[in-house]
């Protein structure tokens, strides 16, 4: 679990069951995709931002990661209709439960990612 420094000022927002942000799971818990972060709920009301880790099953980087073209020459941005969550040192995109990290003209897959409805 690495954590990273705060990048928000503190939000009022509490999240939780049911308050409209998606939730992944990462490693024993559960997190908030919110805003292209991945926050970490404390029962104490404070957020901690998490990235997901980099292992065998989540590999960072090109070499080790299967390329994705996207037949209809999607590309990855803000406003583009996939979650951006940190993985590691980078922001991937979830497309169909799959890490997608916009690398040139492919995407490079991360792996699994489990998003709880
Ligand atoms: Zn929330
Ligand atoms: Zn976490
Ligand atoms: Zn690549
Ligand atoms: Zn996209
Ligand atoms: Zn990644
Ligand atoms: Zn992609």
């Amino acid at each position: 679990m690495n954590e990273k420094p705060d990048c928000h000022e503190p939000h009022d927002h509490r999240h939780g069951e049911g308050c409209g942000h998606t939730r992944v799971r990462h490693g024993d818990h559960i997190d908030y995709v919110h805003d292209g972060h991945l926050h970490h709920q404390k029962d104490d009301g404070s957020v901690e931002e998490h990235s997901l880790d980099v292992t065998s099953r989540n590999p960072g980087g090109c070499a080790n990661a299967a390329h994705i073209r996207h037949g209809d020459g999607h590309v990855h941005g803000p406003g583009c209709g996939h979650e951006a969550v940190p993985h590691g040192d980078h922001i991937d995109y979830i497309v169909d439960g799959r890490l997608h990290h916009p690398h040139g003209n492919h995407c490079d897959d991360h792996g699994p990612v489990e998003v709880l409805k």
